[in-house]
């Protein structure tokens, strides 16, 4: 899938906008969020444009497994063994950026429900 010009996430895969990246695979890329809700907050995109979770495990699966391997070598990287891997879905569900991506989170204690 190319490219949409107008969104952040491709522009960070293209290394247009300064990231703090700390892994990269084949497909994916991951970097650490620019606001942190936890003292481990980093995010895992596929380096192909896709709208959400469920669009990319429709056109892509390989590309999603590819990403929760990279965010699980993330958690071990950042030695969290216990986190939270989140696809907020839907700007109701607090989607901003309409390129997917999951949220690793670690390093405190995570309340339930979420907010
Ligand atoms: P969402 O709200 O689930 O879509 O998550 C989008 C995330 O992107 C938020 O946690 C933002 O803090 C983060 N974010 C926005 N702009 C940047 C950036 O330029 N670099 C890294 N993270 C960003």
């Amino acid at each position: 899938m190319s490219p949409d010009p107008d969104c952040l996430f491709c522009k960070i895969v293209a290394g247009e906008i300064p990231t703090n990246v700390v892994r990269e695979s084949e497909r994916t890329l991951a970097f650490r969020d620019v606001s942190p809700q936890a003292p481990t907050h980093v995010l895992v995109v596929p380096r192909d444009h896709h709208r959400d979770v469920a669009e990319l495990a429709e056109a892509a699966p390989e590309t999603l497994a590819e990403l929760v391997s990279t965010a699980k070598a993330v958690a071990d990287d950042e030695g969290i063994e216990a986190h939270r891997l989140v696809f907020n879905t839907g700007a109701e569900a607090g989607q901003s950026v309409f390129h997917v991506h999951g949220h690793v989170l670690g390093g405190r204690r995570m309340t339930w429900p979420p907010g």
